[in-house]
């Protein structure tokens, strides 16, 4: 008998995975026992959480891989979204909703006796990121998937995410998240495209064979950059994206060679510092700490992409770049990428011979930059000495790109040096500094902000000089997020009752929800929804109750703010209204009493003093309340520890109101306002962010607004004086009086002093005495709603129906219709 030679790649007949529930069964028993070697039944959850993972995988591949053909085929142009951090969370649940599998799935785990939410919590959240930008960029490659855009996600893959918090005593204490221990069943490592990226070393100019005068890098320090590819599904199209995450490893020939054998020990080290690259996230949100390290793992991401990019760009069409720009854009997530800018120009003109002209023509026209804060600690800066030895031949760049940019300056402003000093690149200083901010600025042919009042704010004052001589660049981009995870996955109650009132549209299309407006005056909706709503509260009471020893009611108003801890988010504001609502039931004005459970949870940068404090005087006020029988029921306060994606799904459904009371002016958009809103929690916020829009959409009537805005902000800097605000409130000096007599720190006297100056100081930069009596007062109307459930409900339903702005489909159109301009590729899978 004569066998036909086969291709190994030609998979015709590789039979086709079903999609029953009994297909699954056998994936899930065939991996269990084919793929992890298990075949006794046993306790082993992780073994049963990997086996389904697989089996759920195998669902993707085929599609993963036609949608990588589909995306060379066409040649059509691509985005790249280069991000320091993508804070994914897990990926099993939202594999499963976007295949369309979520009913086989259940029944399959039934058939075999599992229970899944146990299996679900098996997995560890991908946690390579901080908080809203990470998770932004999350959001954004869903949408890109469910849209089709042919768009790549590159990232590191960071062996230790961002730290788990632990409360001992009431403080946090971090501990190392590594999150790959178990393996990691998403990612595949892709050993092919590997890429070398260089570091140290000197430029130099030589002749080319041509006699041309040429400049390379050379003695270079040299690291591998690993690729690691995590599949992105669209929701039930057949579509499924890539992420791609580096990996450093030391170079094959890590100096082995060179090294006697006296030394063998030093130079197998040598191949630690290179793996060191990408060994930790750095855990500060919204602040940079300039260390060497950082910059190289910036420098890192940039220069792999950028080579992987290139590398299929050459394999099309060789050294012919003139088509490139039209065909290739780079979305730089924040200043943390925009060495990409210098990076790309030196691979164009040292590695490809192009002209600086050239070179720059193209590098101009496919960086776009997007701007995450106003706050002036979170702009970049590196010093030109750290910068010039770590990446010579970037500097280099960059100061030429720089005297360029200044000379165009000085032709539209002439004798205007003043402005030239103020928006050169490198500025000038006991120690110079390389401004990442003006690169990226100068680099790009779009400047964005996340929320329509930031992006104003841009304008007018940070990028004010570069708003006058580019004013086409810049534009806005308000940030959304993904309503798959964020209501269809993670609220299956309310998701289940909007679907089966308007269809299930919504799903794809989140403008749909305004369906619901009428239901809102449908009592019978009414009573479903909060029946709904009813549901995720006691999920979250059994999780505190678990994780905090707390008891929940939940029927009382659950009161939440869960986001990075930083003065300018201001639990602070939040724990003085818990203190003064404390003081009022100890002084027996309790009528027409709304019982509360306050939730606040969020991470403190671990050389964040302050935030580190206001963590501690949450857990010690929780402390005084929880254990008061006179308060009992009528307040209850916790701090929720490790708060993360994975936590967020399940305290966002559960939410009926959702804090969102930044200074105005500080927070760039915010994220977890929308999640709350969507999920039907009233946002209690200040005018500032996307609190702005989230108000126009849902209207003034269903939103808890107060406090000074951004003008008002800023006309109050100069003649603040928090001392005369408490001593004229009656109810804010008692709140101050219990803080400072040491009421929450019995046993631990001036604990908190540092927090009672911060907010007495007339240069408080939060100005969290400013809004005491507004925000008290708006808290007054919320818990006076609460009370009329009818009306109450009404304005949830409300919330959710106006919430479809806030999808991030909505923002990535965006992008694409203004940035990126790419065609949608439809997938050839089903
Ligand atoms: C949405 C989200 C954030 C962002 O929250 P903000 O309130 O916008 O700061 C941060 N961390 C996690 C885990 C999130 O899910």
């Amino acid at each position: 008998m004569t066998k036909e030679i086969k291709e190994i790649r030609d998979i015709r007949d590789v039979p086709p995975v079903g999609k029953t529930s009994d297909d699954l069964v056998n994936g899930i028993q065939r991996h269990y026992l084919r793929t992890f070697g298990q075949h006794k039944p046993n306790n082993s959850v992780d073994y049963k959480y990997k086996a389904l993972a697989c089996t759920i995988r195998d669902r993707l591949m085929e599609c993963w891989k036609n949608t990588k053909e589909a995306h060379e085929e066409q040649d059509k142009k691509r985005a790249y979204y280069l991000s320091l951090e993508f804070l994914m969370g897990r990926a099993l649940g939202n594999a499963v909703l976007n295949l369309g599998l979520d009913e086989q799935t259940e029944e399959a785990l039934h058939k075999l006796g599992l229970d899944v939410e146990e299996i679900i919590d098996q997995e560890s959240d991908a946690g390579l990121g901080n908080g809203g930008l990470g998770r932004l960029a999350a959001c954004f490659v869903d949408s890109c998937a469910t849209l089709q855009l042919p768009v790549v996600g590159y990232g590191i893959r960071y062996e230790y995410g961002m730290f788990r918090q632990q409360i001992v005593d009431g403080n946090q204490v971090e501990e190392p998240d590594h999150w790959l221990r178990n393996g990691n069943i998403w990612e595949l490592e892709r050993p092919e495209h590997t890429q070398c990226v260089h570091f140290g070393g000197r430029s130099e100019s030589y002749h080319d064979a041509k006699g041309t005068l040429r400049t390379r890098w050379v003695d270079t320090e040299d690291v591998l950059a690993v690729p690691y590819d995590t599949p992105i599904p669209g929701y039930k199209n057949g579509t499924v994206n890539t992420l791609r995450l580096w990996k450093s490893a030391a170079t094959d020939e890590f100096n082995l060679g060179e090294f006697n054998a006296g030394s063998y020990p030093e130079s197998v080290a040598s191949k630690n510092e290179a793996e060191h690259i990408s060994m930790v996230l750095y855990p500060n949100d919204a602040s940079e700490n300039g260390k060497e390290l950082r910059l190289r793992q910036q420098y890192f991401l940039a220069s792999a992409s950028i080579k992987d990019v290139l590398r299929q760009w050459v394999e099309v069409h060789g050294n012919d770049f003139s088509e490139f720009a039209e065909k290739n854009v780079f979305q730089l997530n924040d200043t943390h990428p925009t060495v990409s800018v210098a990076e790309l120009m030196r691979i164009l003109m040292d590695d490809y011979a192009l002209e600086w002209d050239a070179a720059w023509a193209i590098t101009s026209q496919t960086m776009a930059y997007t701007n995450h804060t106003l706050l002036p600690e979170a702009l970049e800066r590196w010093p030109v000495y750290l910068f010039g030895r770590l990446l010579p031949r970037l500097l280099e760049i960059i100061y030429e790109i720089n005297a360029r940019f200044l000379s165009e300056v000085a032709n539209r402003w002439p004798g205007d040096v003043e402005r030239q000093s103020r928006m050169s690149i490198i500025e000038e200083g006991p120690v110079q500094q390389v401004r990442m901010a003006y690169l990226a600025l100068v680099g790009s042919f779009s400047v964005n902000g996340v929320a329509q009042l930031h992006s104003d704010l841009l304008v007018e004052g940070l990028f004010a000089d570069f708003y006058a001589m580019w004013p086409e660049k810049f534009n806005n981009k308000t940030n959304g997020v993904t309503q798959r995870r964020w209501m269809a996955w993670c609220n299956k109650p309310m998701s289940e009752l909007i679907t089966d009132t308007i269809g299930g549209d919504w799903v794809t299309d989140l403008g749909e929800l305004r369906k619901l407006v009428p239901y809102a005056d449908d009592a019978e909706f009414r009573k479903q929804w909060a029946a709904c709503k009813h549901q995720n509260k006691e999920r979250l009471a059994a999780i505190v109750e678990a994780e905090c020893g707390v008891t929940f009611n939940p029927d009382a108003m659950f009161d939440i703010q869960v986001k990075r801890i930083h003065e300018y988010k201001r639990q602070l504001l939040n724990v003085l209204h818990v203190i003064h609502l404390y003081d009022r039931i100890k002084r027996g004005d309790t009528d027409n009493w709304t019982p509360r459970c306050v939730l606040i949870g969020g991470k403190a940068a671990p050389g964040y003093y302050i935030a580190k404090q206001i963590i501690k005087l949450v857990n010690n006020v929780a402390e005084v309340v929880n254990n008061d029988p006179e308060v009992g029921d009528k307040l209850k306060v916790v701090f929720f520890p490790n708060y993360r994606v994975s936590a967020m799904e399940v305290i966002a459904p559960a939410a009926d109101l959702s804090e969102q009371i930044s200074t105005a002016g500080k927070e760039a958009s915010g994220t977890g306002n929308m999640k709350f809103m969507m999920n039907g929690a009233m946002t209690i916020g200040t005018l500032d962010g996307a609190n702005i829009e989230i108000r126009e959409e849902v209207g003034d009537e269903n939103f808890f607004l107060f406090g000074l805005t951004a003008e008002e902000v800023e006309a109050t800097r100069g003649h603040y004086n928090p001392d005369a605000i408490i001593a004229d409130d009656a109810d804010f000096s008692r709140v101050m009086e219990l803080l400072e007599c040491g009421h929450f720190s019995q046993f631990e006297p001036g604990l908190f002093s540092a927090i009672f100056h911060a907010i007495r100081s007339p240069h408080d930069p939060w100005l969290v005495a400013a809004d005491f009596r507004a925000y008290v007062d708006a808290q007054q109307l919320a818990a006076e709603a609460f009370l009329d459930q009818n009306r109450w409900q009404k304005m949830s339903v409300l919330n959710t129906a106006y919430s479809g702005k806030f999808s991030t489909d909505r923002t990535m159109q965006d992008y694409n219709r203004d940035i990126w301009k790419l065609t949608p590729i439809p997938s050839k899978c089903s």
